[in-house]
């Protein structure tokens, strides 16, 4: 439990980096974001349930 969070960006499918997260209210109570930039400096800030950013478990991908 120490590494930085990698990801795939949304757009490009590179590889992103997490910067820094936060919480955000929505409708349905607080939902944890992150910010991720990638290779490309694309930009996102996306729900955590949006990313690939799961430190034991990756869902399969369905490409
Ligand atoms: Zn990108």
């Amino acid at each position: 439990m120490s590494v930085v969070d990698l990801t795939s960006c949304p757009e490009c499918g590179g590889a992103a980096e997490v910067e820094w997260r936060t919480v955000l209210e929505s409708t349905d109570g607080p939902v944890e974001h992150a910010r991720i930039r990638c290779v490309r400096r694309h930009w996102f800030l996306l729900p955590l349930e949006r990313l690939a950013i799961a430190p034991a478990y990756r869902p399969p991908r369905g490409h």
